[in-house]
C-alpha cells in the first residue's frame, strides 16, 4: 500500500500530501504501461483529514483506520459550523458503508516532500526516512505575584516572566544536549497582565519535546521537572508542568528502509537517512504494519504555506524510489 493525505491547511501549498497520493498513482500508471504484474497486489490510499484543520483529531483517517479511533466517535466530531465528519462525508457522496481493517497489508510505503531544509542543504535528492519522532507537548503554568515595577526591589520580586526565560532557555538546552534528533520549542507564551510597568504575576507557555527514542524523552521531560523546581525555587515562584500530548516515537520497519535506501541507490539518486520531525500517517501505519517514507526536497524547506514548492526532477525521483521499493516488496505473494 502507499498514499498520503490530500487535505491541507488554510495557508497550505499543493505538495504537502497530494505528492504522496500522486506520486503512488504515477507508479500504478508506470508499472500499468510497462505490463508489469506483481505477487502481490498493490494499493492506493487517500487519508481523509491528516492535517486536522477542520476536524480534530489530526491523522484522523489512518487513526480511524488502524483502531486509535473509533468510527462513531471520528463520524460525530464537528467543524467550527457545527458539521459532524459524518454529514460532510455524505453530503460529498464519500460515506461508504464497508468496515476498514488494517490486517493484511504487507507494507506501507509514503513518500512525502521534506517539509524541512535538510535534504537541500545536503545538495542530496532522497531522504531514507529511518522513523518519526515521538513527542511529549507540555502546557507550563507559572505563577508569582504582580507588583509595582518602580518600588519593588530586584530582590523582593516574584517575577513569572523572568522564570519563563529561563525555561525557554532550558528547552532550546535539552534538545542541544541530544542533537542531532531531539526537538525543543516554546512557542506560545502568555502573560499577565502584560502590562509595561507591573512586573509579571503568572505566565502560561507550551512546550513541544521531540526524540528519536522513549529513553530520551524520558531523559529529556525528567531534566526538565528537575531543573523547573530549581527554576521556581531560585525566582520565588512556582510551576507546574501538564503533559496534554503524547506520541511514541516511530520507528520505521528495517527491511523497507532498506528497500528504499536500495532503490535509490539503484537508480543513482544521492540519499541520506532522515528523521521525521513531524506526524505523518505513516506513524499510524507503523502500528499495525511495516512502513517507510520517502522524502524529497522541498523548496527552502518551507511548508503550510502557499509558497511551497519542489523541483519536477526530484518528486520524479521520488517516484522512482517508490516503484522500486514496491516492487522489492510486492514479489511475494
Ligand atoms: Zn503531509
Amino acid at each position: 500500500m502507499t498514499g498520503s493525505h490530500i487535505d491541507t491547511q488554510p495557508t497550505g501549498g499543493k505538495f504537502d500530501g497530494n505528492y504522496g497520493v500522486l506520486a503512488g498513482l504515477e507508479v500504478f500508471k508506470t508499472l500499468n504501461d510497462a505490463g508489469v504484474t506483481t505477487a502481490a497486489p498493490l494499493e492506493v490510499v487517500v487519508w481523509t483529514n491528516e492535517e486536522g484543520s477542520r476536524f480534530v483529531p489530526v491523522m484522523m483517517g489512518s487513526g480511524a483506520f488502524i483502531g486509535e479511533f473509533k468510527t462513531d466517535f471520528i463520524l460525530a466530531q464537528k467543524d467550527r459550523d457545527g458539521i459532524t465528519v459524518g454529514q460532510a462525508l455524505h453530503s460529498i457522496g464519500y460515506a461508504g458503508k464497508d468496515q476498514v481493517s488494517p490486517s493484511g497489508i504487507g507494507a506501507y510505503f509514503e513518500a512525502h516532500i521534506e517539509q524541512g531544509p535538510v535534504l537541500e542543504a545536503h545538495d542530496l535528492t532522497i531522504g531514507v526516512v529511518t522513523g518519526a519522532l515521538g513527542q511529549r507537548w507540555f502546557d507550563v503554568v507559572i505563577t508569582g505575584s504582580e507588583a509595582h515595577a518602580g518600588p519593588t526591589p530586584m530582590s523582593l520580586r516574584h517575577d513569572a516572566l523572568l522564570a519563563a526565560s529561563h525555561i525557554v532557555q532550558l528547552i532550546n538546552e535539552l534538545a542541544l544536549d541530544h542533537a542531532p534528533n531531539a526537538r525543543g520549542t516554546v512557542g506560545m507564551l502568555d502573560v499577565y497582565p502584560n502590562s509595561r510597568n507591573v512586573i509579571p504575576g503568572s505566565v502560561k507557555l507550551s512546550v513541544d519535546l521531540r526524540a528519536d527514542s522513549d529513553a530520551t524523552l524520558t531523559a529529556m521531560v525528567n531534566k526538565l521537572n528537575a531543573r523547573a523546581q530549581e527554576i521556581a525555587k531560585q525566582g520565588k515562584v512556582s510551576i507546574a508542568l501538564t503533559q496534554v500530548v503524547y506520541f511514541p516515537p516511530a520507528a520505521f520497519a528495517n527491511e523497507l528502509v532498506q528497500a528504499v535506501r536500495s532503490g535509490a541507490r539503484t537508480i543513482g539518486l544521492s540519499e541520506m537517512d532522515v528523521v521525521s520531525g513531524a506526524g505523518h500517517d505513516a506513524v499510524y501505519m507503523a502500528r499495525v504494519a511495516p512502513t517507510a517514507m520517502i522524502f524529497v526536497p522541498c523548496k527552502d524547506g518551507i511548508s503550510h504555506n502557499e509558497i511551497e514548492d519542489a523541483k519536477s526532477e526530484h518528486l520524479e525521483a521520488g517516484c522512482n524510489v517508490l516503484m522500486h521499493a514496491m516492487l522489492a516488496c510486492a514479489s511475494q505473494p
